[in-house]
């Protein structure tokens, strides 16, 4: 497929085949928002991927290249449960802590009515319509929702030049698996839905130039954050250090993973500690 821009007049040239002997030759003249996109696109700046084609509709997907981010002035590190994040910032101290409760109601409401909607019903074809539908509204619900979080986070990232610290959960469900900590199979329920918040914001920190970093999940809500001790037992939702700390353990965690995120840029984290979820370049590069 052939694509030609003069400013006016989009045409698409689809070649010979042995259903179409003769070229077909379709032209559009597309809506002001996209001429702009494709005169950036004819100048270069833009590279083209491959077109789709229906009865009604021409989509031609347009990759632009993302911004270099920028050189880190402090770190915000992110401990992401189902229930809650909390954040904290290097900078000022600050912490924070966001509600995402919203998540799991979804999920829990959406899985209710689809067992309803089910009910009484034996026709395996229709059941796993109902299904799909359910799965598919909690999906663009719950995305929804993470992708308005993760803007505001860079947001916040991009206001104070910060890079995001987050947990390296890959390989984390294996680890799960091998009966570790509760703390650890309690994240697994929640594995999925946290993957997919780390996923959207990495992809949208990409977009807007906001350096993002994997550290390394192990003991993160269980070690002092003052003594660097690691505390065997929780008291209920704190962490009691025989050093006198005491602090939530979701404030511990934001704490220690903004820690290693912070070694990590210093180069003092211990090997592996620590590695970059979006394309750095110059010096930071080697990191
Ligand atoms: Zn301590």
């Amino acid at each position: 497929v052939k694509i030609e821009w003069d400013g006016e007049t989009l045409t698409v040239t689809i070649p010979v085949s042995p259903r179409d002997p003769e070229p077909i030759v379709l032209t559009f003249r597309p809506h002001h928002k996209y001429r702009r996109l494709l005169d950036e696109w004819k100048a270069g700046r833009a590279r083209m991927g491959e077109p789709t084609l229906t009865a009604h509709s021409l989509s031609i997907p347009l990759k632009f290249p993302d911004p270099i981010p920028y050189e880190p002035e402090g770190v915000i590190g992110i401990d992401s449960n189902e229930g809650n994040l909390t954040a904290f910032v290097t900078s000022t101290g600050e912490i924070r802590e966001i509600d995402t409760g919203y998540v799991g109601k979804v999920n829990r409401d959406h899985l209710r009515r689809e067992i309803k909607g089910t009910r009484g019903k034996h026709n395996p074809k229709a059941k796993k319509k109902i299904a799909s539908k359910h799965r598919m509204i909690r999906r663009e619900k719950t995305e929804n929702f993470w992708h308005h979080l993760a803007l505001a986070l860079i947001a916040w990232a991009l206001g104070m030049k910060a890079a995001l610290v987050l947990e390296d959960l890959k390989g984390m469900k294996e680890r799960i698996g091998k009966g570790k900590s509760r703390r650890m199979r309690q994240r697994l329920l929640n594995f999925w839905s946290i993957m997919t918040f780390h996923r959207i914001l990495v992809h949208k920190a990409r977009f807007y130039g906001v350096p993002v970093i994997w550290v390394d999940p192990q003991n993160t809500s269980r070690a002092c954050p003052v003594c660097g001790r690691v505390v065997d037992r929780l008291r209920g939702h704190a962490l009691a250090c025989p050093c006198g700390v005491r602090m939530g353990r979701h404030e511990a965690a934001a704490v220690n993973i903004a820690r290693r995120g912070v070694e990590f840029l210093e180069g003092s984290g211990l090997r592996g500690r620590g590695r970059w979820a979006t394309p750095v370049a110059g010096p930071l590069a080697s990191g």
